[in-house]
C-alpha cells in the first residue's frame, strides 16, 4: 500500500466549525416523487374509496394480499385484481405499552396481524385493533375494519382507522 501526501493542509473538523476556513452551507430544496408500482398504487386508490383488493395469480391460484404485480411462488405476473371483504381473522397480535415513536405509554394499543376474508394463507396484513378489551383479544378472532370518513381518506393503509371485532356497532 502506498501512502499519499497530499499538498495542502488538513482541516479538521474544528476549522470548519470555528470558521477558520471560507464556508457556505446551501440547502437545497429537493422535492422528490415515485410511483408505488402498479400493484401498490391500485391498492392505495381502492383504500381511498373504502375497498380492499388483492391481486390473483393465474398460475397458483394465490391471491396476494397486499396484491404484487409478480408472484413469489411462481416467478410470473400476476393477473387480475380481486375484491376482498374488509374483513378478517387475527393471526397473531400485540399489546404495546410503547407508542409507534418508542414513548411509553398509559393506556396500550393493540396490533395484530390480520388474515383478510378472500386472499390466500399467510398474507398477513398488519393494523391496529380497535373497540376492544386487551383480555378479549382472542387468536383467530373475527374482525370488520372501521374505515375513516370518506372525506378523510388519502389513499393509505390508515384510512383503515383499525379493525374492532365483528358483529359488533
Ligand atoms: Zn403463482
Amino acid at each position: 500500500m502506498v501512502d499519499r501526501v497530499w499538498r495542502g493542509t488538513s482541516l479538521t473538523a474544528t476549522d470548519l466549525q470555528e470558521r477558520r476556513v471560507l464556508t457556505e452551507k446551501w440547502r437545497p430544496e429537493a422535492k422528490y416523487e415515485w410511483s408505488t408500482g402498479e400493484s401498490m398504487s391500485r391498492f392505495l386508490a381502492e383504500l381511498k374509496e373504502g375497498r380492499l383488493v388483492g391481486r390473483k395469480c393465474d398460475k397458483c391460484q394465490l391471491v396476494y394480499f397486499p396484491p404484487i404485480s409478480f408472484c413469489r411462488e411462481c416467478f410470473v405476473r400476476t393477473g387480475e385484481f380481486v375484491s376482498l371483504k374488509d374483513t378478517g381473522t387475527v393471526e397473531t397480535f400485540s399489546i404495546s405499552y410503547l407508542d409507534t415513536d418508542a414513548r411509553r405509554i398509559e393506556e396500550p394499543i393493540f396490533v395484530a396481524v390480520i388474515s383478510v376474508d378472500g386472499a390466500s394463507e399467510k398474507m398477513g396484513f398488519m393494523h391496529y385493533l380497535g373497540d376492544v378489551e386487551k383480555d378479549d383479544i382472542k387468536i383467530g378472532m373475527k374482525v370488520k375494519a372501521v374505515w375513516k370518513p370518506k372525506k378523510d381518506r388519502e389513499g393509505a393503509v390508515t384510512d383503515i382507522k383499525y379493525f374492532k371485532p365483528s358483529g359488533r356497532r
